[in-house]
């Protein structure tokens, strides 16, 4: 059971907040720790550690064959595990809930499972300029090895989608439409529902990469209209190798396996194999048991404290960070969009990211630098590599003056 710090009427307590994270409380190089790496991965809350140590503690076993007692009690666990994904996401039934390692595992799984059986050459799959190269190269892949075309709806100089494109890299040859709800690399939140629903309208299969969306917002599948939704646990402030695939059933009854073994059979001779049911039938093997334990645990945490006070609070520090960052001299952010979730990315004139990464890691602050596995972003606004301070539910105001006073001191060591 979960003691989030707040119920949902409290006003936001943060410091209530950062007392559930053990791992906030240290010393990084002589410095409190300000962690700020959230788009990375997030921090985890003890109740998801206690989840995870508690499952190993009591009831570990294998799922779903075992007649005994700790196989049932595993079996329960694993099972409303996925109860509680579908919650979280707003779908309709659990069975539409496919356990995955991740979001990148999750799209290569709809691009082989579902994409490859459907494609033909000459047919296009649509992708947009800002998308996390896991949602470009398992589309790269497929595309190569059933002569589709891979198309990119660009983005803009704010970094937002070119909507006045779509239309016409909508068309009849369109069969697949994979992109991002938030961009890791911009913050940009883009207009899913707007977008899903011209893609439906024209028989378009959607998925999204929820990657960086989950910890931030409410997420309604159902509402979006999508066909597949992706996230991974462990950005949600749940542990890695873990994430979840929505799909809708009757895609996922046509979707293919790719990967064979346990767990996802129903009946298995030499001469012919009948798979199990969705989801299981895209669950080969033991899967991470104590994973989608400590997941639930984790959204069970952040549907306590409330994803709209956690979106509330999150985009007051990133007004407050952009505000005080543009202030300092020499400094370009990058991704200007109208709408955007707690991502604020920068460069500095003359100073390479990797060192203003190191110079704040001297000063305990955790921030990431480079090209964010988004290299087309980097080449649309012309840099190699950028700053990314993302925030998370614990950050606070204090935090984000200790990332301006250490971008000050950046400019000083650097002689900017
Ligand atoms: N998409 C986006 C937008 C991401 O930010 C990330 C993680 N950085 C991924 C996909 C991949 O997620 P994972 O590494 O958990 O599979």
């Amino acid at each position: 059971m979960s003691h989030p710090a707040s119920a949902p009427d409290d006003p936001y307590d943060v410091e209530r907040v950062r007392r559930d994270f053990p791992i906030l409380h240290q010393q990084v190089n002589g410095h409190p720790l300000v962690y700020l790496d959230n788009g990375a991965t997030s921090q985890k809350p003890r109740c998801v550690i206690d989840a995870i140590s508690d499952y190993y503690l009591r009831d570990n076993s294998n799922v779903h064959r075992g007649v005994h007692t700790l196989a049932a009690r595993a079996t329960e666990a694993f099972e409303s595990a996925r109860t509680r994904a579908q919650e979280f996401l707003r779908a309709q039934d659990s069975k539409e809930i496919v356990f995955v390692r991740g979001t990148s595992e999750a799209i290569n799984l709809v691009a082989r499972g579902y994409a490859v059986p459907q494609l033909k050459a000459g047919d296009e799959v649509l992708i947009t300029e800002m998308e996390h190269h896991s949602n470009i190269v398992p589309w790269q892949m497929i595309c190569q090895e059933t002569g589709a075309l891979l198309r990119v709806l660009p983005i803009d100089e704010q970094g937002e989608l070119s909507l006045d494109q779509l239309d016409d890299l909508m068309h009849a040859k369109t069969r697949v439409l994979a992109l991002t709800h938030v961009s890791n690399a911009l913050g940009t939140v883009n207009p899913l529902a707007q977008i899903i629903r011209k893609a439906r309208d024209k028989g378009i299969v959607t998925i999204v990469d929820g990657a960086q969306a989950a910890p931030h917002m409410r997420i309604d599948v159902q509402k979006l209209g999508c066909d597949f939704y992706a996230f991974s646990g462990h950005k949600v402030y749940g542990p890695t190798g873990i994430g979840v695939l929505y799909g809708r059933m009757p895609l996922l009854r046509e979707m293919q396996p790719y990967q064979g073994g346990g767990e996802m059979i129903r009946k298995v001779s030499f001469d012919e194999t009948t798979y199990a049911d969705p989801p299981y039938k895209f669950e080969a093997g033991t899967p991470n048991i104590a994973g989608a334990v400590g997941l639930a645990a984790a959204l069970d945490y952040v549907d306590e404290l409330g994803l709209e006070r956690i979106a509330r609070h999150e985009l007051t520090l990133l007004k407050y960070a952009t505000a005080a960052v543009e202030k300092v001299a020499g400094i370009r952010i990058i991704g200007r969009a109208r709408e955007k979730a707690g991502i604020l990315t920068f460069i500095i004139d003359g100073v390479h990211a990797h060192d203003v990464g190191t110079i704040m890691d001297h000063q305990g602050i955790a921030i990431r630098a480079g090209h964010h596995c988004a290299m087309p972003v980097m080449k649309k606004f012309g840099v190699a590599a950028t700053t990314r301070a993302s925030f998370g539910l614990y950050n606070t105001h204090q935090e984000v003056d200790a990332l301006v006073s250490g971008l000050h001191e950046v400019r000083e060591i650097m002689g900017t």
